[in-house]
């Protein structure tokens, strides 16, 4: 591929986070959309407890521009699998406003895409070789466009997330999370169990006992959400199956083909705290390196891509130092493959 046809990804580096609305000015970011065009601007509001999440005043110029367009932009997420405060739409609100994001302070909706429950999907036909049709949160699938805005950071069962992750993972309904996760259970090292429950109620499916002090785990109903092995400190709860992180991240990039399906999007890449796990976690983790910056693109995989390039170029693959075994370029190659963008790039400094 000559440098003309690589899809460009436009590089703003983080001592001049300040100057975001060039990088939105110069990536042509909002140039497609028109007068009164619903934009879902998708984004992770981050958990309670956590602070790698995207700050709400990187959102502000980001919504100007697109309100500039006259449009109607709306900041949105999807409800979580697992328990917790957002695995339902006014305890997805409440964290999403304490950590700014409230219609008050960011003058925009605030929508959950899924509705009250997560359960409120459209289903979208992909034609994929592990699902013929994805469920996508109907608000999302409704909007005339999307602008993803996505930390990038590690991640336990991907390896990383990014753009295609967010799309993924992040527009299924309950429903598509369910079945994006279900084929990897964790593997169960029962002699490190010292029966202290705590992984227990983390478990939405009860699929966990603790008898004699020992965990048991049901595989019939585990749909391998991975919570149980965060809440786990005894690495009696892992997952290090690399076959399995490969159908999850196969899963999701065929979600994200649908997510975006008949709907122009545009990417913009958070490449600064750059944590072992994701922002679902809840907790504050040290980053593994320093902040690189923020990349905009049109093409998903290019831009996830040029992170993981700008990473490893700085630090080498944190990213499989912190998760051994899995490796988060699956899901690049695979969207690649899916026509969904490429990995080759041209990469333009702001
Ligand atoms: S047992 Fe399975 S479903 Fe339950 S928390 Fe662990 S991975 Fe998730
Ligand atoms: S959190 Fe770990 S050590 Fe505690 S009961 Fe669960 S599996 Fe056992």
């Amino acid at each position: 591929m000559n440098t003309k046809n690589k899809p460009k990804v436009f590089f703003l580096p983080w001592d001049r986070h300040k100057e975001l609305e060039k990088l939105i000015q110069d990536s042509s970011a909002v140039s497609g959309i028109q007068k009164n065009d619903y934009v879902a601007v998708k984004l992770h509001f981050g958990e309670r407890g956590g602070d790698g999440h995207i700050k709400p005043e990187f959102m502000r110029p980001i919504l100007k521009s697109i309100k500039n367009k006259k449009a109607k932009p709306f900041l949105t997420d999807t409800n979580t699998i697992y328990h917790g405060p957002r695995n339902n739409a006014i305890g997805h609100l409440e964290v999403a406003a304490e950590h700014g994001y409230s219609q008050n302070r960011m003058q925009v909706p605030i929508i959950i895409a899924d509705g009250l429950l997560g359960d409120d999907y459209t289903n979208v036909d992909i034609d994929g070789n592990h699902f013929k049709s994805v469920k996508i949160a109907t608000t999302i699938r409704k909007a005339n466009r999307i602008i993803a805005a996505s930390h990038f950071k590690g991640h336990l069962l991907a390896g990383f997330g990014g753009a295609i992750k967010n799309l993924g993972m992040g527009c299924g309904a309950k429903a598509g999370k369910f079945e994006m996760h279900c084929s990897v259970a964790p593997t169960v090292e029962v002699r490190n169990c010292v029966g202290c429950e705590l992984c227990v109620p983390k478990c939405a499916q009860s699929a966990l006992t603790v008898v004699s002090k020992k965990i048991q785990l049901d595989k019939n109903k585990c749909v391998g959400c991975g919570e149980c092995v965060i809440a786990c400190h005894t690495n009696a709860l892992s997952i290090t199956w690399s076959e399995g992180t490969k159908s999850v991240q196969e899963r999701f990039v065929e979600y994200a083909k649908g997510a975006v399906k008949d709907t122009p999007c545009f990417y913009i890449n958070f490449l600064n705290h750059i944590s072992p796990n994701c922002d679902c976690m809840g907790m504050k983790e040290k980053p593994m390196l320093d902040d690189i910056g923020i990349l905009a693109s049109v093409d998903p995989v290019a831009i996830d891509q040029a992170c993981y390039d700008l990473v490893v170029k700085k630090a080498g693959d944190v990213f499989l130092k912190a998760h051994p075994g899995i490796d988060g370029r699956i899901q690049l190659e695979y969207a690649e493959k899916l026509g969904m963008g490429s990995r080759d790039y041209e990469l333009k400094n702001v």
